[in-house]
């Protein structure tokens, strides 16, 4: 095992490593910004160090200053959470030239799942069902125009590099396609530095099922059941459960056999999730791999009892994963994402100082937070501030409890989403599980929460 660990990281989830580091006893130091002085994370962990101003290209991002840090402090093994570097190959790649062990995925495994385009490529070698699309980038008009012929509108065009939710584009008919290329084209290289392109068929009121995998560097590879996260905003994630509601023990082999098989494809290690969207009918089709900790794991660490991070962290140093090869959920969970911004005013982010922050607990209900009364929400970060998930015997019971624990849940000074997550959890459709990936705009009247 190690003896210690750096985070890369900060807020609820640098929070979340660190307490997985103190019950495998393996020391921690955090790394924060200028703007995180006095964070919780920087606070928990046995040392810490400020790394550079507020802009996550000077601080979270700053490969140098990390690196530098981790040397001087001496530490075996870099957790990079997710977001921020996470997902970055030649970060990982960094980490091994200088013998620090990163808690993830080998670099090329890291970089051939980053490009989605050619992901979508190789599981189609290898038997995994992809949403008809291109074959490969989609370069010019004429080879869009040529993938439209043959899967029909609506399409949606998606950046290669593209992540969190950011540089998708749904047409509808040949005459936006021109523009909506170059539209995106120009939005994918901004974003993420690369300009290329695919395209999908979009698909109609699919359910966004994923499964989470371990895999260790034994060889073996574990399911852990799935998660639906069909209650999307923007394509960002707000509510996500375990199991998902009404799906048939057959789809649920069929996707984790799928699952198992990306893995094994790219020759996986460690944490991952395979993200797959699933018609009416239960037809599935991969859409891509996330190649780290997630941020709704722990809806999935509630109903399996397995400490996901801390697994992570076994399989990073060399040991035996301590999961079956399939484990049988238990009772169901659901998370909801409590981001500081104003669902009543389209989810303006609402940073600022919290004057009150009173978490709820009791049966069923974990919290993960880096927030506390004092602590100022930063404008330069995610705004996501806690996760409130809640376990129950069955659904019902979840839900009962979710909505039990965001009547408790006190925060003055900022605004969040639990007023939308309350109208969520009443909503007729949601409680009969009839969730879709248009559910919000489509099943929920958000102007009841302007009133
Ligand atoms: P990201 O890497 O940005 O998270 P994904 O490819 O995982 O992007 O897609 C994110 C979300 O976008 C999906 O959960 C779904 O809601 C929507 N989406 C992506 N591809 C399609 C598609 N072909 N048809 C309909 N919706 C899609």
């Amino acid at each position: 095992m190690f003896s210690k660990i750096l985070i890369a990281n900060r807020g609820e989830i640098a929070v979340r490593v660190i307490r997985a580091c103190r019950e495998l006893g393996v020391r921690t130091a955090a790394v924060y910004s200028e703007a995180d002085r006095g964070s919780l994370h920087a606070r928990l962990a046995d040392e810490s160090f400020c790394i550079g101003p507020a802009a996550a290209r000077d601080s979270y991002l700053n490969i140098p200053g990390i690196i530098s840090t981790a040397e001087l402090l001496g530490v075996d093994a870099i957790h990079p959470g997710y977001g921020f570097l996470a997902e970055n190959p030649h970060f990982a790649e960094i980490c091994r030239d200088c013998r620090i062990a990163f808690i993830g995925p080998a670099p090329e495994a890291i970089e051939q799942m980053g490009n989605k385009s050619q992901a979508r490529a190789m599981m189609r070698k290898a038997g995994v069902p992809i949403v008809p699309g291109s074959d490969g980038p989609v370069r010019d008009e004429a080879a869009a125009v040529q993938v439209a012929r043959t899967i029909g509108y609506p399409l949606i065009i998606k950046a290669a590099g593209g992540g969190g939710g950011r540089g998708m584009r749904v047409v509808q008919n040949p005459d936006d396609l021109r523009r909506a290329l170059s539209e995106a084209q120009a939005e994918a290289e901004s974003a993420f530095g690369n300009a290329e392109v695919y395209i999908e068929k979009y698909l109609e009121e699919p359910r966004h099922i994923e499964i989470q995998i371990l895999a260790d560097r034994r060889g073996s590879v574990a399911t852990l059941g799935e998660r639906d996260c069909s209650v999307q905003r923007r394509h960002q994630k707000l509510i996500e459960e375990s199991p998902a509601v009404g799906v048939s023990p057959r789809l649920r082999r069929a996707l984790s056999r799928a699952a198992a098989r990306v893995a094994e494809t790219v020759g996986y290690t460690n944490a991952g999730t395979v993200e797959f969207l699933v018609d009416q009918s239960e037809r599935f089709y991969f859409v891509e791999m996330n190649t780290r900790i997630q941020v709704e794991h722990g809806v999935t660490e509630m109903v399996t009892g397995v400490d996901l991070v801390k697994e992570q962290i076994r399989i990073a140093a060399g040991e035996r994963m301590t999961v079956p090869k399939d484990v049988e959920p238990h009772g169901h969970a659901i998370e909801c994402r409590v981001n500081a911004e104003d669902p009543a005013r389209d989810f303006l982010p609402s940073p600022g100082p919290i004057t009150a922050f009173v978490p709820p607990g009791g049966p069923g209900i974990r919290v993960d937070t880096h927030a506390f009364t004092g602590y100022t929400v930063p404008p330069y970060y995610d705004s996501l501030i806690a996760k409130v998930i809640a376990w129950g015997q069955n659904r019902d019971e979840a839900v009962a409890r979710m909505q039990r624990a965001l009547r408790e849940f006190e925060i003055v000074g900022v605004h969040t989403t639990i007023p939308f997550h309350q109208e969520a959890l009443d909503n007729a459709f949601f409680r009969r599980g009839e969730v879709y990936i248009n559910f919000i705009q489509r099943r929920m009247d958000l102007t009841a929460l302007r009133a």
